[in-house]
């Protein structure tokens, strides 16, 4: 595996403060993905590529534009759990799929829970299947802005392969987080399981911390999953919670 110092450089922040200053004048202290994921864009942190759709003929225009297969989501500052709700469907391979998953998402959502704020459907590229992992962060009491890295899925809820570091967080700490999982196996190349692009996996641990401690008012950061691929990763989901 190939690694090279990585660092965690310089940023200009445009849009974090104004969303989180709108979040807290609005005493909602769940962020949207929408929200969440411009924040992790400022922090040059990957995220898939989406635009938010009020209708559905918006949502094939969007999804024209992007590409297939098409990702969609509802947004909703009522709906954190976007799957328990039927409000993610994915791999829409066609416009009328598209066309059809959002008057679906809607019709699910409605279901779920009627008093739903609708603020539209996130039209999003599909990313490619590969490894999932986990990057949290959790503002400990005692320890303050913590930081957790682990694989997705089973590994986490059932085996807790998890490792935690209190930010700030350097490079060397962040490789550390990931190589001495009990599942860094799967992340190097195993029995056929893809190369993860550890440096790119670092940059992300790095650029979290980063973001924690800049914004001490993030109670929790959770990028569940992140697809971590051969040269790359990205977040596909995004969630922030304020204090
Ligand atoms: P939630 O966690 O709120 O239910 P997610 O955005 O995590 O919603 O979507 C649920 C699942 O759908 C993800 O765990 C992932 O497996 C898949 N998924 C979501 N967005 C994408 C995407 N853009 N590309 C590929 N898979 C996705
Ligand atoms: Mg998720």
């Amino acid at each position: 595996m190939s690694y090279t110092k990585v660092t965690c450089g310089e940023m200009i922040l445009n849009q974090t403060a104004k969303i989180i200053n709108q979040a807290s004048k609005e005493k909602r202290n769940t962020l949207l993905e929408t929200e969440a994921k411009t924040i992790l864009t400022e922090y040059n942190i990957p995220v898939t590529k989406s635009n938010l759709a009020k209708s559905d003929k918006e949502a094939t225009d969007y999804a024209d534009r992007i590409g297939y297969p098409i990702v969609l989501k509802i947004v909703s500052p009522d709906i954190i759990h976007k799957s328990d709700a039927g409000g993610v469907l994915i791999n829409l391979k066609t416009s009328s799929d598209v066309a059809g998953a959002y008057k679906k998402i809607i019709e699910n959502v409605k279901k779920y829970r009627a008093d739903a704020r609708i603020l539209g459907v996130l039209v999003q590229e599909m990313a490619p299947q590969s490894t999932e992992v986990i990057v949290g962060a959790i503002k400990d009491p005692q320890f303050g802005q913590t930081v957790m890295f682990g694989l997705g899925g089973i590994f986490v809820e059932l085996l807790k392969d998890v490792n935690f570091r209190v930010a700030p967080i350097t490079a060397e700490e962040a490789k550390e987080m990931i190589t001495q999982l009990k599942t860094f196996p799967l992340l190097n190349g195993y029995r056929n399981t893809p190369l993860a692009d550890l440096d790119a996996l670092i940059r992300i641990i790095c650029n979290v911390s980063r973001l924690v401690m800049e914004q001490p008012v993030i109670k929790e950061l959770d990028l569940n999953p992140i697809m971590a691929y051969p040269k790359g990763a990205k977040a596909v989901d995004a969630r922030i919670i304020l204090e």
